[in-house]
């Protein structure tokens, strides 16, 4: 095993972490939760200003209007047992700020991070796919009964009708319309909303005494600074100073790969392609998808190229968000060493800016939606906007959180792999343990190390197939603003 040296076990040890998203807010709010008073984070974001918002330029995977938090893993139980483990936190920080002790300035105590309506997990094939035959089992076994309900299951359709949930059981109407369909409803997850949720976590993080320095330049990593024997001993930052630390956190989501070659092969960062429908407050349609009446759900979310969508309830400014995952793109650039890595390209990118998604993707959401949501278009609604989200993939889908090898001072915690927001409030305590070399022994733990696949590994992410990838950005026809035009103009 690695050498997990040197642990931390003086509170005053100075840490850094780069990264304000998901790994690194959590990160920090564990370290001063567990009475670290030395820790700042970086990020080249200015998130206290933009509040984690997209729609204000965030562009990481964490800055976003809504993520789905679901207990349903299929065989994978240790991450169902994360899940359970994140639930119960994400009560806390609800009940937190209904009851005023936890609330960032901007935020009301009517503001939630967790709305509980569930996730349908759903396809049009005649039986219910392996995957989710596996949850309902998992979960049952597990002691958790009675909270995911198959939508053909008369008993479980009594269940959800005596819970007042019934409408995470058909909500595109799919009886009505003919349609046939079978899935699963988690009822123990549903949306976290992941903008006020980084902006409590950050909050929090504060409440403990971390420090953030926020923003391009003083808050950009450039390059890590070393001793006389090569040994990092802090980072520079794109305005030329030097901050000196015994660890360093790099938690830098979709930029990570490109920022420690080490990286290689292990994780790559890929895109989702997502779009935006806005149902304004006076329509019908406004209460139809509003969270108490409708779950997140994913559709044939393992089935390739014609499937990998998912979706959400409207928020509150009446955003309705889909997505695509069913091909996750890459953008291969040369870099310095002379390695071609895919990194992240979106709206905001400092260099060159991607407003459009792939065609692909858009044609497999709009089919989705004129079959299962016809009655948007019907009320004139369509694609508002659309982004590119950028994923931090590992070969076998699995987070890394483990020293960087050959430097024991540096720890590399992300490849979220399109699953990790769900585990914002704990995710950190984790990841100081293993900084500390607590419960090592763990099996998500181990899974988490650094790691290499082999020539016979089963991977579930392809990774670095490089520029003659047929999903690398610059070879698939993107969406123009004509089309976005023309779709507002046209009923889907
Ligand atoms: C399309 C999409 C859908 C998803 N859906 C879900 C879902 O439904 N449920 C779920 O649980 N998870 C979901 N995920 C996964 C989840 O969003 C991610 O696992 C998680 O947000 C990743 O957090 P992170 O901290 O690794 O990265 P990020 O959130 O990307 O944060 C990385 C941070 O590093 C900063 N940074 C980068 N480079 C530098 C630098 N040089 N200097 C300083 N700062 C830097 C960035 O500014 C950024 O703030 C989804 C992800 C995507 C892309």
């Amino acid at each position: 095993m690695a050498s997990f040296n040197p642990k931390i076990n003086d509170a005053d040890v100075p840490v850094i972490i780069v990264g304000a998203g998901v790994f690194g807010l959590s990160t920090s709010l564990h370290l001063g939760r567990r009475g670290f008073r030395n820790v700042a984070v970086f990020d080249k974001q200015q998130y206290d200003e933009a509040q984690y918002s997209y729609l204000k330029g965030c562009d990481a995977a964490s800055a976003d209007f809504n993520k789905i938090i679901r207990s349903a893993y299929g065989e994978q139980t240790e991450y169902q047992d994360l899940s359970t483990e994140a639930l119960q936190a994400w009560r806390i920080w609800n009940n937190e700020l209904e009851n005023g002790s936890c609330v960032p300035e901007g935020m009301k105590t009517s503001d939630r991070v967790f709305i509980n309506n569930g996730n349908l997990s759903f396809t049009n094939q005649a039986e219910l796919p392996p995957f989710e035959l596996a949850s309902v089992h998992n979960l049952e076994k597990a002691g958790i009964p009675n909270t995911q309900l198959i939508t053909g299951n008369e008993e479980h359709i009594a269940l959800a009708k005596k819970k007042n949930i019934s409408y995470g059981i058909d909500p595109f109407d799919c009886k009505t319309k003919g349609k046939s369909y079978i899935g699963v409803f988690d009822t123990t997850g549903g949306t976290a909303v992941a903008d006020k949720a980084c902006r409590v976590a950050l909050h929090r993080a504060k409440t403990y005494g971390v420090q953030f320095v926020l923003g391009l330049g003083k808050g950009e990593f450039e390059s890590f600074s070393y001793d006389s024997a090569e040994k990092v001993n802090g980072i520079r930052t794109r305005d030329g100073k030097t901050h000196f630390a015994k660890i360093v956190v790099i938690a830098c989501g979709g930029w990570s790969p490109g920022l420690i070659p080490q990286l290689d092969g292990l994780c790559e960062t890929t895109a989702g392609s997502v779009i935006h429908l806005r149902i304004p407050p006076d329509s019908p349609l406004f209460g139809r998808f509003a969270p108490e009446n409708f779950p997140t759900w994913t559709y044939r979310v393992r089935d390739g190229p014609e499937g990998g969508l998912y979706g959400f309830a409207r928020d509150e400014q009446g955003y309705m968000k889909i997505g695509y995952r069913g091909t996750k793109y890459t953008n291969p650039q040369q870099q310095a060493d002379g390695s071609e890595r895919s990194v992240p390209i979106t709206r905001y990118t400092e260099n060159e800016q991607l407003t459009q998604i792939p065609k692909q993707a858009m044609r497999v959401m709009k089919a989705f939606v004129k079959e299962y949501l016809p009655e948007l278009a019907a009320e004139g609604i369509n694609v508002s906007f659309s982004r590119l989200c950028w994923y931090t993939d590992s070969f076998d889908n699995h987070f890394v959180i483990d020293r960087l090898p050959g430097q024991s001072s540096v720890l590399v915690a992300t490849g979220g792999s399109g699953h990790a927001f769900k585990y914002l409030p704990i995710i950190g305590n984790w990841v100081v343990d293993i900084l500390g070399g607590i419960g090592l022994e763990r099996e998500l733990v181990q899974k988490w190390r650094w790691r290499h696949s082999k020539d016979d590994t089963e991977v579930v992410n392809k990774l670095m197939e490089g520029t003659a990838s047929s999903r690398n950005l610059r070879r698939v026809p993107l969406t123009t603003d004509h089309d976005l035009e023309s779709q507002l103009q046209n009923k889907m």
